[in-house]
């Protein structure tokens, strides 16, 4: 039997759970298939959202349901130094402590309520594309029909690899092994660096009522290959690092991951897409993968939505990479960078301390803190005002229906052309079906992180994932050209006739 949808999702982690809920928002027949038979992640892998990724959950109407179960904090960092962000221009001038588990567990629930189907306890096998769509053949011998097949299926990615999508980068120069178990003796807790890397034993949730439940990050004495480390390399490298192994027993999860830095050459093959992990694989230094995935899935949905919709032409897709490769290409070098750092011989140590010194200072902080959250990112969308592919700040608006903040008119996922000035000047007559207008004035000041102050706009077109479009300075010069580039030519004019 053969079901047929607009989108198929390979990959229900966070990458597919976000992009299926940004296409369900859109009203886009959207399917998410999953190997895993239940929803729950076995293991603990990332530990937070940085400031980005709230902002962008904040301009869905959901940040809510995730810092009442997470703990706010200042989690950005460098290397493992502490970049504080409380005085960014943003609501959320932190991030969120909250385990990959349960970030998945409410994206989940998310998507249930916008009631995308999920196809679970199979995987996408093989699949083959043509002028119309991609076939999807899955484990359980059924197979799907889809205009389009996003691969969010993680760094070993099946999509990405039947597509043909090249995957260039960096080697492993060292292997980590992460473990969840119980240990006999009380152990050395607290991190602990060796020539190679970063150590940790840390407690468990506090849980310690069964016996020393430990959260393990180790180093391995060597760089290994392969996905299933056993409890004698567990013992091995526990020995190595601290000279016993404190009688770890009961292990309900080990993993291993390294330093390995890839990244798709491709984000788009035809109608075949690729996010998340199953575009870029780096080190978890400094937490970014899952925080790079979702806003990965975020400028995607609102684009592909208007390609099914035939509202915008396929080519408005190219600048999902355009805009999403170079993103990732400066994490991967930045986690090369951190752990690079992260040795703990005497002279890498030096180096160390003297970044720390350089990331004190004012400026070189906001700078790598901006890096680091998310804040300040910039899509190249050409010269003009300093607002031009930044992100909108969520501001407070007096509209004629009271005070609206920015973010909440983006709770829908529909663009806003926001209007401070004069109402008489803008026209966007033939966009108001796509466009939601929006009169308002705001008299406080313009500021963005780690730029600062800008110079106030009379008006802005603000694109569903939250970054501007076009600005206006008293004039809708230019106006009709960003309306046509990312929102499609006006009623009349068909879908072809609007080239990004
Ligand atoms: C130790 C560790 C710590 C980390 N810490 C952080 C952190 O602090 N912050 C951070 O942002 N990131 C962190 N990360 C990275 C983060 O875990 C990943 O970047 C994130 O899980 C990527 O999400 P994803 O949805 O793209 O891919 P995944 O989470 O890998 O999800 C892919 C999904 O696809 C499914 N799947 C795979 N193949 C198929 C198939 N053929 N058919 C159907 N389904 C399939 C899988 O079952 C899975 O559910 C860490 C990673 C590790 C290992």
């Amino acid at each position: 039997m053969t079901n047929t949808h607009a989108v198929v999702i390979a990959g229900a982690g966070p990458t597919g759970l976000m992009l299926a809920a940004e296409l369900a928002l859109a009203r886009v027949d959207v399917a998410l298939v999953e190997r895993r038979e239940n929803q729950e992640l076995t293991g603990t892998r990332a530990g937070g959202l940085h400031a980005r990724s709230l902002e962008v959950l904040d301009q869905r109407g959901v940040v809510d349901r995730f810092i009442a179960q997470g703990k706010v904090m200042q989690v950005t960092g460098f290397a493992m130094i502490p970049l504080d962000i409380s005085d960014f221009p943003t609501r959320h001038g932190y991030g969120l402590a909250l385990a990959q588990n349960h970030i998945e567990r409410l994206l989940a629930a998310w998507v249930e309520e916008l009631a995308v189907p999920v196809y679970r306890g199979r995987s996408v096998n093989e699949l083959t594309q043509d002028e119309a769509g991609v076939n999807v053949t899955l484990s359980v011998g059924s197979s799907l029909r889809a205009r389009y097949l996003v691969g969010c299926d993680g760094g070993r990615s099946v999509i990405r690899k039947q597509a043909g999508i090249g995957f260039e980068g960096w080697d492993a120069s060292v292997t980590y092994l992460i473990a969840e178990a119980s240990m006999a003796e009380e152990p050395a807790w607290g991190a602990r660096p060796n020539e190679r890397g970063m150590n940790g034993l840390g407690k468990l949730d506090d849980k310690l009522e069964h016996g020393k439940r430990v959260r393990i990050v180790l180093v391995e004495p060597q760089v290994m290959r392969g996905d299933e480390p056993t409890l004698a390399d567990l013992r091995q490298a526990l020995v190595a690092v601290y000279g016993k192994d404190f009688g770890v027993h009961d292990v309900t999860w080990l993993s291993r991951f390294s330093d390995m830095a890839r990244q798709a050459e491709a984000y788009r093959r035809g109608r075949i897409l690729l996010a998340g992990d199953a575009a870029h694989v780096h080190s978890p230094a400094g937490g970014q993968g899952l925080n790079t995935g979702l806003q990965d899935a975020v400028n995607l949905g609102w684009k592909l939505a208007q390609v099914v919709h035939r509202t915008s032409p396929e080519t408005l897709l190219d600048t999902y990479h355009a805009e999403r490769h170079p993103v990732a290409a400066r994490v991967l070098k930045n986690t090369l960078a951190q752990t690079a750092l992260a040795r703990g011989d005497d002279r890498t140590r030096a180096l160390h301390e003297r970044m720390s010194e350089l990331l004190a200072l004012p400026e070189p902080r906001k700078l790598y803190a901006g890096m680091m959250s998310g804040l300040d990112l910039h899509y190249d969308l050409g010269a003009g005002h300093p607002l031009l592919g930044r992100r909108m700040p969520d501001l407070d608006v007096v509209t004629e229906g009271g005070v609206r903040r920015v973010f909440g008119l983006l709770h829908a996922g529909r663009p806003v052309l926001l209007n401070l000035g004069d109402p008489d000047r803008i026209d966007i007559a033939p966009w108001t079906e796509r466009v939601r207008w929006v009169n308002g004035t705001f008299d406080g000041s313009w500021e963005l992180p780690v730029l600062g102050a800008v110079p106030a706009p009379t008006a802005v077109l603000i694109r569903p994932d939250g970054y501007v479009a076009w600005v206006g300075e008293g004039a809708d010069d230019g106006l009709e050209a960003a309306l046509v580039r990312w929102f499609g030519g006006g009623p009349g004019r068909d879908a072809a006739q609007s080239s990004p």
